[in-house]
């Protein structure tokens, strides 16, 4: 694949039919690499499709030279789904518009790099809500959540973006332009191609357009802050919330280390600041009525006294408490470019022995830890940071290091990792969670739509 004559003549092909603007060999910096810790691809030519007849000629063009294309979106992957390691880099950047809200059918048809947090706004002025609203919502795109199958903060009551996926368009590598689904809720003919399509992280086929479903703004909502003398008491305080059959909307952890982090980077107070762990609540109703016997039933379960939360009383303290727990991961970043990022998930009631589990194995080898993350559906941020460790060593403490977090996920029944997706990272420990046999048959799905394998190579498997 990706013969040096072969991409040529392709580059040739493609400048010819859309143009210098669309085409070229020199491709900036910031396309060859996303959010992913100490991970640089290269790529032969970028090129800026328009529209989705583009897209088709593109990857039919590539398809004829056998030369590999991987999809971008805004790059803000943390697994190298998006990072090219050759041929074409295909950046869906000009695909950005919302086509329509349609307030009837609950929908929105939308170009796959509209920035999720700019369809949930356009949803908004129609009394509307697009519920998946992952940490990096300002910046993220619907396409690329589509493709990761990212969730977000709300995903305890709201589920993650596979649960709002009605419809595509897409264009599979040898340009052949499909669709899947359509603005209906109901869908039972044939199989669910866009289950397939869904966490598919660039690896089956190009996405040009996709209807998502809404659902209506709730009337009110309120957010909590709880303070606990350690993780394992929050986690248990979260397994006695959910065991009491309480959906908050949002249920986030972080531990003092992250918090001092975002403290350190953005100079924010935090309340609870000087606390060993806290949660943050967010629940939504109909009513202040209703919220309020939300929030009792959730201090009731946490075994929380009235010293121990706190209610953000405006909208700017609500903003205060998201923008620190939001704030984490940027914090990482910028205190140590290279790091550890994992995001295991478990069943809810798995957290206390899955972070008990970990920490332990930390303890034992003498390693700083930051915990953070989706503590209301399970999913659980560990992060290292490299800071000043050697690069031998660090490299050889990765290699130690993840195998063991996989494996405690998965002695509690969970996953080696429940948003970020498998990427480049991660491939190498699919055996830890599957089946010689799963892998095959995802091989196979994998080589049903692409049997040259062009698109996305070196992903996911
Ligand atoms: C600060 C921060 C916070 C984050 N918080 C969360 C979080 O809370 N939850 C979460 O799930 N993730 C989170 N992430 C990870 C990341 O934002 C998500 O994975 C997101 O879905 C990636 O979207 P993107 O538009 O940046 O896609 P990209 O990074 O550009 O691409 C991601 C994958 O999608 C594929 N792709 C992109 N466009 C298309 C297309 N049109 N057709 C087919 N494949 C395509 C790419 O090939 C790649 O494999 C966070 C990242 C950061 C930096």
């Amino acid at each position: 694949m990706n013969n040096s004559s072969d991409v040529k003549v392709v580059i040739e092909k493609l400048t010819e039919r859309l143009g210098n603007d669309a085409v070229q060999s020199v491709v900036p910096e910031k396309y060859l690499s996303d959010r992913t810790s100490a991970l640089k691809g290269r790529a032969d030519c970028i090129v800026i499709p328009r529209n989705t007849a583009e897209v088709s000629f593109i990857m039919k063009t590539c398809s004829g030279h056998g030369v590999s294309v991987t999809p971008r979106a805004s790059g803000t992957g943390v697994t190298g789904g998006a990072v090219p390691s050759g041929g074409i880099l295909l950046s869906m950047e000009k695909f950005n518009r919302i086509i329509e809200i349609d307030a009837d059918n609950l929908c929105a048809a939308v170009e796959p790099c509209v920035i999720t947090l700019d369809l949930n706004k356009a949803a908004r002025d129609k009394g509307l809500f697009y519920p998946v609203d992952p940490g990096s919502q300002d910046e993220s795109s619907i396409g690329g959540n589509v493709a990761e199958n990212a969730g977000g903060m709300s995903a305890v009551k709201y589920g993650t973006t596979k649960d709002y996926l009605l419809g595509a368009e897409f264009v599979t590598p040898d340009g052949t332009v499909m669709n899947a689904g359509g603005k209906f809720v109901k869908n039972a003919s044939g199989l669910n191609i866009l289950a397939i399509l869904s966490g598919s992280e660039g690896t089956l086929a190009v996405i040009t357009k996709l209807v998502m479903r809404l659902v209506p703004l709730p009337g009110a909502r309120r957010d909590i802050l709880m303070k606990f003398d350690s993780l394992e008491h929050a986690a248990d305080a979260v397994k006695r919330i959910t065991s009491a059959h309480i959906v908050p909307t949002a249920i986030e952890f972080m531990e003092r280390s992250a918090i001092e982090l975002v403290s350190k980077h953005s100079g924010k107070e935090v309340p609870f600041g000087g606390a060993d762990s806290l949660l943050l609540f967010r629940i939504d109703a109909g009513s202040d009525a209703e919220l309020d016997r939300q929030e009792k039933a959730i201090v009731a379960a946490a075994g929380a006294d009235e010293d121990s939360f706190m209610v953000a009383r405006s909208e700017d303290e609500s903003a205060l408490l998201w923008s620190v727990r939001r704030g984490v991961r940027p914090a990482i970043e910028k205190e140590s470019p290279v790091f550890l990022a994992e995001d295991c998930a478990v069943p809810r009631s798995e957290i206390p022995r899955f972070v008990r589990a970990v920490k332990k194995i930390f303890e034992e080898k003498n390693i700083d830890s930051l915990f953070f993350g989706h503590a209301g559906d399970g999913n659980v941020h560990i992060d290292i940071l490299k800071r000043d460790i050697p690069d031998d060593r660090w490299k050889a403490l990765l290699k130690e290091l993840k195998p063991l977090i996989y494996k405690e996920a998965l002695s509690c029944g969970g996953t080696i990792t429940g948003e970020h997706g498998i990427g480049s990272l991660r491939k190498e420990y699919l055996p830890l969670q599957f089946t010689v046999e799963e892998i095959e048959l995802m091989r196979r799905v994998k080589r049903a739509f692409d049997p040259e394998g062009i698109l996305n190579p070196g992903k996911i498997f």
